[in-house]
Parts: C-alpha cells; sequence; structure tokens
C-alpha cells in the first residue's frame, strides 16, 4: 500500500531569513505547491509572539493564512498553529466519491492531526476506514446492505473484502483489531496511524477503479439493449 503522491504535512518554509511551518498542499486545491508570501502580520504580548503568513497558491491563485508559534523554542517543539481555511478536500477527487459523512469524518481526523490531537485524529481514521470499506461492500454486494452495516470493521474485511485481504500487513490487521487496548499499549503509535492512512489511500484509489468499472458495465449493458 504505497502512495507515491506526497502526504500531506508540515514543512519548512524559508522567508526574509526566517523559517517558518506551513503546510505542503493548498488547503483549498490540496495540490503540493510552493506558496507565494503576498504579507506577514505580527501579534505579540509578554508571553506570545504569533506571526501570521498570508500566502496565495500558485495554482488555484487563492490565498489563505498559517499561523506560527514564534514563542523560545525551548516551550514548544513546532511552530504550526493552524491554517485559515482548514484543510478541505473540496476539490479532490478521490475524496468526493465518497459519502458526506466520510468526507466530514476523514477530514476532521486529518485537521485534529494537523492541530495536534493525534489520539481523537487516530481514532477518526479508524472510524473513517470503516464507513469506507463500508460504502465498497455494499456497492458489490447491495444485497448484503443490512449485514454490511450491522457488521464490525474486521467481519466487514473478512466477509466482503476477502480478495483485498492479503493487503493487509499483520500489523495493520492487528491495529485495527485491538484499537483501543493496542493505542495504549503501543509505543509506536505514529506507524499505526501511518498504516491506517495508507490504507484509507489505498481504498479511496479502490473505489475509484471500481466506480468506474460499475460506469463501463452500465453503458455495455445499456448498449446491448
Ligand atoms: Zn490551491
Amino acid at each position: 500500500m504505497q502512495n507515491h503522491e506526497k502526504k500531506l504535512m508540515k514543512t519548512q518554509f524559508e522567508y526574509d531569513n526566517q523559517d517558518y511551518e506551513i503546510l505542503n498542499r493548498c488547503p483549498h486545491c490540496n495540490l503540493d505547491i510552493h506558496p507565494t508570501v503576498q504579507n506577514t502580520y505580527l501579534f505579540e504580548n509578554n508571553t506570545y509572539k504569533v506571526i501570521v503568513l498570508s500566502l496565495a497558491c500558485p495554482s488555484c491563485k487563492r490565498d489563505f493564512f498559517i499561523l506560527n508559534d514564534f514563542r523560545d523554542m525551548q516551550i514548544i517543539n513546532e511552530k504550526f498553529i493552524m491554517s485559515i481555511p482548514k484543510y478541505g478536500f473540496a476539490e479532490n477527487t478521490l475524496v468526493k466519491n465518497t459519502s458526506q459523512k466520510f468526507q466530514d469524518l476523514y477530514m476532521q481526523s486529518i485537521n485534529s492531526e494537523l492541530l495536534g490531537h493525534y489520539d481523537i485524529s487516530f481514532f477518526g481514521y479508524i472510524k473513517s476506514l470503516e464507513i469506507l470499506i463500508k460504502e465498497i461492500a455494499i456497492l458489490e454486494h447491495p444485497e448484503s446492505e443490512d449485514v454490511i452495516l450491522f457488521s464490525n470493521l474486521i467481519s466487514c474485511l473478512e466477509q466482503f473484502h476477502a480478495t483485498n485481504m492479503h493487503l493487509f500487513s499483520k500489523k495493520l490487521l492487528e491495529v485495527l483489531k485491538n484499537d483501543y487496548l493496542y493505542y495504549y499499549k503501543t509505543e509506536q503509535f505514529y506507524k499505526s496511524s501511518d498504516l491506517v492512512k495508507d490504507c484509507i489511500d489505498y481504498f479511496l484509489l479502490y473505489l475509484e477503479m471500481l466506480l468506474k468499472t460499475l460506469k463501463l458495465d452500465d453503458h455495455s449493458s445499456t448498449d446491448f439493449n
């Protein structure tokens, strides 16, 4: 399960001899960009020093803000505070194939991670994956919709995604089977979170291919009639 596109992450950005931490993708159009700086704003009191970068995306031309924390680096370990607007998927074709329910939860998970709420984002990714694989299973087995909706993540995978199961590493299955306890036991929790995210990326691609196949089938049956 490898995604060759560069994942969404926080990245270093130099401007006016100062190092900032920004997102590697545009929060509007999701493309991997090198934004242009429109302006900087400084907010400071006795305790806090916040610098706001106003950036423009060279691709979609829309602008956004990135807020950075410039307190003494011994107090904080990362500068990124937030982006305005939040990261969204309005133009992501793969995500657009999914239900609003999936999109809402997945977006909340991603934005939680960006804000440093790692626990919530980890559980959000697992639940997002559950919604996604159920939506795909229902597309492939519409007659079993009730069974799918009331099954848990693992039994849904075993019953309705048997052909994809070989793609799941032992480690990933362990994470999915034991989400609550595993999370508190494991020290490699970031790796676990990444495995779940990769799995979501895989199923988003799988869904895209499935929808194309279904569309082709639709057309060929119409032609035939
Ligand atoms: Zn853009």
